[in-house]
């Protein structure tokens, strides 16, 4: 017996309480209240935020961290973290397989978690990639953010996410729900019930014709209201919200009226749109970042197919000045910019896009920590640095609501409490 009761004891001594750290913040942003406070301290313990104040509980071992400006993790609420657009991007999907998308994905998550992103949301990948890579980060065998994912993204025929858009119909088929095109209401359900199956977090729609893919059309309307209607009414039955891709004003308004969650760059968005996402409280992502990226590329021979060209060029440079009327009108923000679009981990630049359309500083922090945080239903775990809360911090030497540039050069990165950059 003593013997028994000396071998607990010192696997009690050898596995003692993980240390604690204690952050030292010159400055911490209350997003909630939209206030710097000086001079506060944060206790984490394992995963968690336990204490914020001037002078939280210290111990001897705990580990201590001096800071300039501590913020909530970083929130991105729309990337594709399976490809980067480039000159070779159409014909590479010809010679990718999953395995490809995964490891890319899972490489380009790295430099998203390195940018000060601890969480983001994934609005259509290739074969289910960073659906794996979620998983595999929760796991601890990859790094990267926190992953909310789409899975594939849901189009119908000839649509903006239907994968075989303007290729050899003897090589690509024509694909129906289970890789995520649809045509009427039974599909529409199948290719919910699929993506839920896949282990999708939320679903995908391209309301609207969209800028890349390989189709005419970038603005017309490409679901029924029955199919928006099936389409939502069976996620909300898995717990799961609707994204839709949009740019043009009638599918906005379809998607709209039948109840998305968010609106995705949302280009051509008039009065009447924007007056229903206010009834709604449609969320709107606008993707700066992307619009001009493409715009640039536009101006480049042979960087895009010719049938992209003219739609990267016209709908491009628009969204900058959509997101001003949209933040003018009193819409509600969350960050997101289509990174994959542009290169990953170069996410910070849509705040200065959006601060220089006229947001204020601490409102472009906020549509990246807790308004993300609501749209994804994740608000007592994420989006601000309160006790009780998971412990995603980041810090950047000075005042970003002074600067909002600092954010372009994130110094410190903690997610659940684990210290990833210092
Ligand atoms: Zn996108």
């Amino acid at each position: 017996m003593i013997r028994i009761s000396a071998f607990f004891a010192l696997l009690f001594l050898a596995t003692p309480a993980p240390a604690a750290t204690v952050l030292d913040c010159q400055r911490l942003l209350d997003v909630e209240n939209g206030k710097v406070l000086d001079n506060r301290q944060v206790r984490i313990e394992g995963k968690r935020i336990v204490e914020v104040g001037r002078s939280v509980k210290t111990a001897d071992d705990d580990r201590r961290v001096s800071l300039g400006t501590c913020l909530p993790g970083l929130m991105d609420m729309h990337v594709h973290l399976d490809m980067e657009m480039s000159p070779d991007s159409y014909i590479k999907r010809f010679q990718s397989n999953a395995g490809d998308y995964a490891l890319m994905a899972a490489h380009y998550a790295g430099k998203t978690l390195d940018a000060g992103f601890t969480t983001v949301r994934n609005p259509g990948d290739n074969s289910n990639s960073t659906i794996a890579l979620r998983n595999a980060i929760e796991d601890g065998h990859a790094i990267g953010p926190r992953i909310f994912t789409a899975g594939k993204a849901l189009a119908t025929t000839g649509g903006h996410a239907d994968p075989t858009n303007g290729y050899r119909k003897d090589l690509m088929g024509s694909p129906g729900p289970e890789s995520g095109v649809l045509n009427g209401p039974e599909s529409a359900r199948q290719a919910v019930r699929q993506r839920y199956k896949d282990g999708a977090d939320f679903i995908k729609i391209t309301a609207t014709g969209g800028v890349l893919s390989l189709a005419k059309n970038g603005q017309n309307p490409q679901f029924s209201d029955e199919e928006l209607e099936v389409v939502i009414a069976t996620a909300s039955d898995y717990g799961m919200h609707v994204a839709a891709h949009a740019h043009g004003t009638e599918g906005m308004k379809r998607a709209v009226r039948a109840g998305v969650r968010s609106i995705e760059h949302g280009t051509f968005m008039d009065d009447e749109v924007i007056a229903l996402m206010k009834q709604n409280g449609t969320y709107y992502v606008p993707t700066i970042l992307a619009g001009k990226f493409v715009a640039e590329k536009a101006a480049v021979d042979g960087y895009f197919p010719e049938v992209v060209r003219p739609k990267a060029a016209s709908v491009g440079p628009r969204i900058q000045d959509t997101f001003e009327k949209a933040w003018k009108a009193g819409v509600t923000i969350a960050f997101g910019t289509d990174c994959g679009v542009s290169p990953h981990g170069g996410n910070a630049m849509e705040f200065v896009y959006m601060v220089e359309a006229g947001m204020p500083e601490m409102n472009a922090i906020r549509s990246a920590t807790l308004t993300a945080a609501e749209l994804l239903g994740v608000e007592n775990e994420l989006g601000s640095i309160e006790p009780g809360k998971l412990a995603d911090i980041v810090a950047v030497d000075d005042d970003p609501t002074e600067d909002i540039s600092e954010l372009t050069r994130v110094s410190f990165i903690m997610k659940e409490g684990t210290i990833h950059r210092q």
